[in-house]
């Protein structure tokens, strides 16, 4: 089971799930479906890392 986490965009403020294991801890830039915006983790608005935060959008 993958683990997600939520990040919201500091740009436009929409809210999406991310890959943990792939971007949480890395330099990788997570990409905004909304505005296409690229940041990295610290950049975000917000971080979700609760288990059941991404569920609602991958179950
Ligand atoms: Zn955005």
């Amino acid at each position: 089971m993958e683990r997600l986490f939520m990040a919201e965009c500091p740009v436009c403020h929409q809210s999406f799930a991310c890959h943990y294991d792939e971007m949480r801890h890395s330099k990788v830039k997570l990409f905004c479906p909304s505005c296409r915006h690229r940041f990295v983790p610290e950049e975000a608005a917000s971080l979700d890392e609760r288990p059941d935060a991404a569920r609602a959008s991958t179950d």
